[in-house]
């Protein structure tokens, strides 16, 4: 622990309890067998994925002193030295695969909208996040925090807060707490309308979240008139999947059908 000295603006926040880290490797339910773990360290959740023989396991870690580390305590992990938002992940396994880590703080919004890109790819995320981002994520509609990752992620995965822990528990400790949270598949292959403009719409919808629908969609610079008045009424935080949905198809229907 001591022989790497942690790099803050790569998010290093080391975890030093055991108990925790076997917490977390043990949270994935096994969807598939290949397993990515993004920004391993200095391996603490690492050598329990990597001693699971039955894992078709890969790791990938940027930092290249912790990279010489896991190669000297872990000659056989396969362990790819970059960055996560660079990697291409459709090539990756060839497989369906799942994603765990206790993430790099400072990305984690830009690793779960990854995620979203690569749902068909991703049955399952099991990762530590700090405590507002994991509660955001698993936001409900209604709630102050329910944003564009709820409504997005929510759309493809059933998401569950697991449990919440302390600063203490990691070297150096954050200035915030943290949380493990699970994303699995939901069994929605395709949503019922162009899932671009879904998003495009999630987005917009949220960008000015205390605005209604019908001031937020303008930008969009789309015809809203075949969105039903008691929805347009309504913020973005308001809405659920469905509604979205719903909207999404309303303003599709008012596309010039050649599109
Ligand atoms: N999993 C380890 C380390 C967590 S700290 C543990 O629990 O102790 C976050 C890790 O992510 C650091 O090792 C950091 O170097 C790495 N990291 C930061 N940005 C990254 C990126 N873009 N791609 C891959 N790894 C990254």
């Amino acid at each position: 622990m001591t022989e790497v000295r942690a790099k803050k603006h790569l998010g290093q926040h080391f975890l030093k309890d055991e108990n925790i880290a076997h917490q977390i490797a043990d949270s994935l339910t096994g969807l598939t067998s290949h397993v990515l773990e993004i920004g391993p360290g200095m391996g603490v959740l690492t050598k329990y994925l990597h001693a699971n023989k039955a894992l078709d396991f890969h790791a990938i870690e940027i930092d290249t002193e912790s990279v010489e580390y896991l190669h000297s305590h872990y000659p056989s992990l396969h362990v790819i030295e970059g960055d996560f938002l660079q990697l291409d992940l459709s090539s990756l396994f060839n497989q369906p695969f799942a994603v765990i880590g206790n993430f790099p703080y400072n990305i984690s919004s830009q690793i779960l909208f990854k995620v979203y890109d690569y749902r068909s790819h991703i049955p399952e995320v099991v990762g530590m996040f700090q405590k507002e981002v994991a509660e955001r994520v698993a936001a409900k509609p209604g709630s102050k925090t329910y944003g564009i990752l709820s409504v997005l992620l929510s759309a493809f995965y059933d998401i569950e807060y697991l449990f919440t822990v302390h600063e203490h528990v990691f070297n150096p400790p954050p200035k915030v707490k943290s949380a493990v949270i699970r994303l699995r598949r939901n069994g929605t292959d395709a949503l019922d309308c162009d899932e671009a403009l879904f998003t495009r719409v999630v987005k917009i919808g949220f960008n000015q979240r205390r605005k209604t629908l019908r001031n937020a969609l303008k930008q969009l610079g789309m015809n809203l008139d075949t969105i039903p008045a008691d929805l347009l009424a309504k913020r973005a935080e308001q809405l659920s999947v469905a509604d979205f949905v719903a909207i999404t198809q309303c303003i599709q229907s008012a596309l010039p059908s050649d599109k």
